[in-house]
């Protein structure tokens, strides 16, 4: 495998498959978009498109069928969002753009930056998710809304009870798509594409996206365009890594105790690697008096819902989550990520550190690592080819 090497040493392993599109449009104004939209994007505070928005946009409104893959936090959402818009009749009121996410907060924030891009426009976008009422998500979607945003579950089950018309849907949005054709949820994925029209334009994006999913696709996407960022203009070289050896599991908990001052310098998340976990250190650190709130699947969905508000309003500062947070939340004032565990999954990896250091800020990344996690942190460095330092007194300064 070839690597791209980037200032920080960090070093992303490059896809087999390399990008077949050169294509650059570097300004907003010059991308033909409906001036409504352009108003939007300006009003949203973008000035210039960022690099994979140069790139990837224009294949899209040209009707190819897209796979786009660029580090965390150098503006996907937007990428898929800004064409999306431009795609639709306004004055059909019928659902015409699909967008599928892997969590209910990704689809959630994707939904909100719809609606704000979209805004001059008057766009309906509803965000299809579980754990929210079935017979109002049925009621909306009849009523008609031009962009839905789900999580593949709900969106199958409002398409399979008829609440959801595919008939008008003219784009089909896979975000996170490794995530998406891998594991859980690639069945509901196929099933939803059966049910789509046949000329539906298929546009796909990730952060990673490994060859055998790249393989997968071809069973859907027709002759679709690459595009691949490698290192570009906006990376994750803004986020030095580092670990701290714990040696025992045992001793985390005092020390991200003692690392807590740093840690609320900034708004900080601290990963876990189950949901047990997460409960057990939400408590251990509330009766040590630290302010701290959580995430993860097994929660309510209105309490998920205050959570993440609460976070991204900064009232909460310390969010501790299993890897439900992994993927695709922005909130630009993270700037420190913790990996009380190491991931399991490597991939999942550069999307946990890549909560920090949104759209080219700096972040930090402290992993724990007992001595058995120790070949894991290994591999995880020769995966990117990169090196996680031990973790300098001065921590602070860097954050
Ligand atoms: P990704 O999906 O690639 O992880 P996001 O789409 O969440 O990244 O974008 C990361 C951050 O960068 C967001 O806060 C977003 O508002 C901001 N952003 C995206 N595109 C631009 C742009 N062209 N100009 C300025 N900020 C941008």
């Amino acid at each position: 495998m070839t690597t791209t090497n980037t200032d920080s040493g960090l070093q992303l392993p490059e896809n087999e498959i390399e990008s077949n599109w050169d294509e650059v449009v570097d300004n907003f104004d010059n991308m033909n978009l409906n001036p409504e939209l352009l108003r939007g994007i300006y009003a949203y505070g973008f000035e210039r498109p960022s690099s994979i928005q140069q790139r990837a946009i224009l294949p899209v409104l040209k009707g190819r069928d897209v796979i786009a893959q660029a580090q965390s936090g150098t503006g996907k959402t937007a990428t898929f969002s800004i064409s999306v818009l431009q795609k639709l009749d306004m004055s059909n009121k019928q659902c015409q753009a699909l967008l599928l996410a892997p969590t209910r907060e990704l689809a959630q924030q994707t939904q909100k930056v719809v609606l704000a891009l979209g805004d001059f426009m008057r766009v309906e976008c509803h965000p299809c998710i579980g754990g929210t009422n079935v017979r109002e998500d049925m009621a909306t979607l009849e009523r008609g809304s031009q962009v839905v945003v789900g999580t593949p579950g709900r969106a199958l089950d409002m398409i399979n009870r008829g609440a959801l018309k595919t008939d008008s849907i003219k784009l089909f949005v896979l975000d996170e798509a490794d995530e998406m054709l891998s594991r859980g949820f690639k069945d509901q994925i196929y099933d939803v594409v059966q049910r789509l029209p046949p000329n539906t334009q298929i546009v796909l994006l990730s952060a990673t996206m490994p060859t055998d999913v790249m393989e997968v696709t071809t069973k859907f996407m027709r002759d679709p365009v690459r595009i691949l960022v490698k290192q570009d203009e906006l990376t994750l070289e803004g986020i030095k890594q580092f670990y701290v050896a714990v040696e025992k599991e045992e001793w985390k908990l005092d020390t991200l105790c003692d690392l807590y001052e740093t840690v609320t310098i900034t708004q900080a998340v601290i990963f876990c690697n189950t949901r047990r976990k997460v409960d057990w250190l939400t408590e251990k650190l509330t009766a040590r008096d630290f302010t701290v709130s959580a995430i993860h699947s097994d929660m309510e969905q209105v309490h998920r819902e205050v959570i993440m508000k609460e976070f991204r309003s900064g009232s909460s500062r310390v969010l501790i989550a299993t890897d439900l947070l992994a993927r695709g939340i922005d909130v630009q004032q993270v700037s420190l990520v913790i990996n009380y565990d190491i991931p399991t999954n490597k991939e999942n990896y550069i999307h946990r550190i890549g909560r920090g250091g949104r759209f080219g800020r700096k972040g930090v990344a402290i992993n724990f690592v007992t001595a058995e996690d120790t070949r894991m942190l290994r591999e995880i460095e020769q995966f990117y080819s990169t090196q996680i330092l031990e973790m300098p007194m001065n921590v602070a300064d860097l954050i």
